[in-house]
């Protein structure tokens, strides 16, 4: 059987070019890049090599990022890092209600210790408006923390704005651009930001590796003690062969980013223009335009979600609920809940998220096989009124 993965944003293949870039660094040159001897100086030097890759992606400096065990703990410590590092200044935090789970869950854990978080709420497309930012900034405030664009429905938050207030405002700053990068430009200093997190296996890099960009000057405490590693800033062996990786994957997408996200948006638009022609009562959820590329989030009335991806996966079609997080929960997402979507509308969402192995004829395949689907569900769902039939009630 024919099968097409559209589920790029829970993670993404690792590419053949970055993989070849990895193996030596299992078998040939797999000293400890803290050893003395040119085992360990090969790696090192790979190590530091990589690093530049990495900072010149994002625009910053050598000694600003940090290497992680992946997005997840990137954000755990650029959150808890500053919170515990600036307590003596204030204990209160803003972020937003669609963050993604590595930054809520921080955040909750951080209250349960007497920190103070505001959660903005954020608008019916997802996005949160830079004013209610400002508003919520204390003489307390340390830090704020935004997506950059969300994993769930692709809205992109207006950052480089909210970067310009939390500097007027002296509050660090920090950004999960976990989605956003290999797919729309991120600079650190375009947008302003203190604190930057990456994911290697969301850019067709391996699983496991992350960075933090933490700008020179910022104060942050370490949440991992051992070794002198990271300029004492993560203890750990460093992942060699990952950091290679994760260095080569972002070497690729800088110079593949533009015309990817170009073939992925008309790819998608086509996607969703082909759903709306064959399907009625189609929604689409996110800002219409400040959207990643690849991504589509719909709600089909009257069937649940959970529904259509199991028959989807068994043609051989690979899509997911709101987050690979969440999924296994029957909750509705909580970032579609923040925009007042209906809760049943809620239920029904379901995300497609593009990626540069898929092709024009898969998304064709796609839209015809959700059409039998969804109109097969409709047919013994006891909740989906066809649209003649609700016209009828109104007139009525
Ligand atoms: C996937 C993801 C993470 C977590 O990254 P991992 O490397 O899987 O730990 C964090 N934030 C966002 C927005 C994500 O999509």
């Amino acid at each position: 059987m024919k099968k097409i993965y559209l589920d790029h944003n829970a993670t993404t293949p690792v590419h053949s070019e970055v993989i070849k870039e990895m193996l030596p660094y299992y078998r040939d040159i797999y000293g400890n890049a803290s050893s003395f001897h040119q085992f360990g100086q090969q790696a090192r030097k790979a190590v530091e090599e990589a690093r530049e890759k990495v900072v010149d992606f994002i625009g910053a400096k050598s000694g600003e990022i940090i290497f992680t065990s992946g997005g997840t703990e990137a954000d755990n410590f650029a959150i808890k890092g500053v919170a515990y590092a600036n307590q003596t200044k204030g204990k209160h935090i803003i972020t937003s209600s669609i963050e993604h789970h590595a930054v809520l869950n921080s955040c909750k854990y951080l209250e349960k210790q007497g920190f103070r978080i505001t959660y903005l709420p954020v608008d019916k497309y997802g996005l949160i408006n830079p004013e209610e930012v400002k508003k919520a900034i204390e003489d307390e405030t340390i830090l704020i923390s935004i997506m950059h664009a969300n994993n769930e429905m692709g809205t992109i938050e207006p950052i480089a704005e909210v970067g310009k207030i939390a500097k007027e405002k002296g509050v660090y700053f920090h950004i999960d651009a976990v989605q956003s990068a290999g797919k729309i430009p991120v600079e650190v200093k375009e947008l302003n930001v203190d604190l930057l997190s990456l994911s290697g296996h969301k850019v067709y890099g391996p699983k496991g590796i992350g960075v933090l960009y933490i700008r020179k000057g910022t104060k942050i405490q370490p949440l991992i003690h051992g070794g002198h590693h990271e300029k004492n800033k993560r203890a750990g062996t460093e992942n060699v062969p990952g950091i290679i990786g994760l260095a080569k994957a972002i070497e690729i997408a800088r110079i593949t980013v533009k015309e990817e996200a170009i073939r992925l948006t008309n790819l998608r638009n086509r996607l969703w223009t082909s759903i709306n022609e064959k399907i009625e009562d189609v929604f689409l959820h996110g800002h219409p335009q400040e959207r990643l590329p690849n991504t589509l989030n719909l709600s089909f009335e009257g069937v649940e979600g959970e529904a259509i991806i199991l028959d989807l996966d068994m043609k051989g079609i690979a899509v997911s609920t709101g987050s690979a997080c969440t999924s296994g929960t029957l909750e509705p997402s909580h970032v579609l809940k923040a925009m007042g979507v209906n809760p049943r509308l809620a239920q029904g969402a379901i995300r497609f998220s593009l990626g540069e192995d898929n092709t024009q004829e898969e998304i064709d395949y796609v839209a015809d096989m959700l059409s039998g689907i969804v109109s097969r569900l409709r047919g013994i769902s006891p909740f989906y009124q066809k649209k003649e039939s609700k016209d009828l009630y109104k007139g009525a």
